[in-house]
Formats: structure tokens, C-alpha cells, sequence
């Protein structure tokens, strides 16, 4: 066996059945493991995407296995919804479903091409700040999930973070959660203790708070921190649990669990949607 073959094998080993002698979890097992995590209350996952991969009818499927209520949001965005009839067209398929109907803006200025009457038939609108105008020293536009994310100086990025940020929470938009938040390019997400400063914190939740926007705990993404979840908390801020899924992870919640464990979320501190019909 030369190298690349044991190397192979023992891949596959640690992939497929075994690690460290504990059967790795996944299928029908996975949800008995999600299950016996449970906190205690009734989990919601409010950031669902429907894709090629995540049918309407797995998304229901799941969410009566797991006793797991489901919001599916769809972006405001060149890829997704982009004006009234694209709203009404994602209101008419999704009104006969058991799950809140959300919407996942982009950036401020979102609602300037949407009728208000069709908005407010949303159960819940979310903002993530994840796409930041003249974000480097280049002045170029950064997209922080992107691996090529350029970034040339960690404080320019966080200065017109912060503002972009404040933008989203202090604007006159409608916004019920903030999504994804202190998620930071992959080149500088090494400095994340350093970059996300008790000052910038507090002023996030500070504006949070002004208008009852909720916090979301992103599983996919890891973030915010348990630092920020429970100084949240403290704030009297809600959260809710974002998978930020299109795909099989629907339902496992593994960090979003980890971390309401560790501030001692309860069911009250978490955001319900309101049923708009
Ligand atoms: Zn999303």
C-alpha cells in the first residue's frame, strides 16, 4: 500500500463509520441526536433556503420529524426577488405551507422598489451585512463570504463595517432580524477577538435594541460568539436560530444549540414571527 492509498483508506474510514471508535451520526440517527440535544423548548430555524437540493417537501418532512418550526426566506436580490410580481408569485406558493415566510434583504434601500402592502404580508423580514460598499482601501465593494474577500487593512475594513452595520440597524427599512452578524472575511477572521471590541459590541446591541431587532445565531457561519450572544442577553435582545441552509444540514443546529446552552437562552429570549394571515 503506498501512501496515498493508506492515506485514501484511512480517509474513508474516519469519513464513513467510525471516529475514535464512535459511530459518527447522521440520517435517522442524527435527528434521535438532535432530539436528545434538545433545550428544552420548542426550537424554530428561521433562515431556510429552498434549493435544488432542499425541496418544500423535505423542509416539511423535517420539520414534522424534528418537531422543528421552519422559516423559509427568499433573498431580495438580482438572483431572487427583484420587484411586486416576483413578491406575490413567492406569497401565493408559500401561503398553503405550515412555515413563516421571510424575506432576506441585501442592503438598505431594499424596500424602495417593493409595494409596502405585499411587504407586510411577510411573516418576517432579516438582514445580514454581508455585502460592504468601499470596504477596502480600493474602495471595492466586499462581499465578506467570498474567499477572495480583499481586504488590505483589518481597521479600514471594520470602520466602514461598523458604519454599514449601523446603517442596516438604525435605517427605516423594516427589520426584525439582524442575520449572520460579526461574520468576518476569511483573510482576517484570525483577528476576530481583536477586531470585535466590547465598544463596537455594545454599540451594535445598543442599536439593536432602539428598534427590538433580534440577533440571529448563524450554525453555518458560527457566529456571533458566545460573548456577544450573552452581552445581547443582558441587553434584553431576542434571538433566533439561522441555519442558513439549502441543503441536508437542515435541522442540526449544532452551534446554535451549543451557544443559547452556554447564555442560558430560554424560550423567551427568542424571536417569534408574527403570522401576517
Ligand atoms: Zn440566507
Amino acid at each position: 500500500m503506498d501512501r496515498r492509498t493508506f492515506v485514501g483508506t484511512s480517509g474513508l474510514l474516519l469519513a464513513g463509520t467510525l471516529l475514535g471508535g464512535v459511530p459518527i451520526v447522521g440520517g435517522k440517527s442524527g435527528k434521535r441526536k438532535m432530539e436528545a440535544d434538545g433545550l428544552g423548548f420548542p426550537l424554530m430555524d428561521l433562515h431556510v433556503h429552498r434549493s435544488s437540493e432542499l425541496s418544500m417537501e423535505e423542509i416539511l418532512e423535517t420539520s414534522r420529524n424534528l418537531n422543528l418550526k421552519i422559516g423559509v426566506m427568499e433573498n431580495v436580490a438580482p438572483w431572487g426577488i427583484t420587484c411586486d410580481e416576483q413578491l406575490k408569485a413567492y406569497l401565493d406558493a408559500m401561503k398553503h405551507y405550515p412555515v413563516y415566510v421571510g424575506l432576506q434583504l441585501m442592503s438598505p434601500g431594499w424596500s424602495k422598489g417593493l409595494s409596502a402592502d405585499l411587504v407586510a404580508q411577510v411573516d418576517y423580514v432579516a438582514m445580514d451585512p454581508q455585502v460592504v460598499e468601499k470596504g477596502n482601501g480600493y474602495g471595492e465593494t466586499v462581499r465578506v463570504w467570498e474567499y477572495t474577500a480583499y481586504i488590505d487593512d483589518s481597521e479600514t475594513f471594520m470602520e466602514r463595517n461598523m458604519a454599514h452595520c449601523l446603517d442596516i440597524l438604525i435605517g427605516d427599512e423594516p427589520l426584525d432580524i439582524f442575520a449572520c452578524p460579526l461574520f468576518l472575511p476569511a483573510c482576517i477572521q484570525r483577528e476576530y477577538e481583536t477586531l470585535w471590541t466590547k465598544e463596537r459590541m455594545r454599540q451594535l446591541i445598543d442599536a439593536a435594541r432602539v428598534r427590538g431587532i433580534a440577533i440571529e445565531i448563524n450554525d453555518t457561519a458560527h457566529v456571533p460568539h458566545e460573548e456577544f450572544v450573552c452581552m445581547a442577553k443582558r441587553a434584553g435582545l431576542k434571538f433566533a436560530f439561522g441555519s442558513d441552509t439549502r441543503s441536508h444540514t437542515l435541522g442540526r443546529l449544532d452551534y446554535c444549540k451549543r451557544i443559547a446552552k452556554n447564555c442560558r437562552l430560554t424560550e423567551k429570549d427568542f424571536f417569534i414571527p408574527k403570522k401576517s394571515k
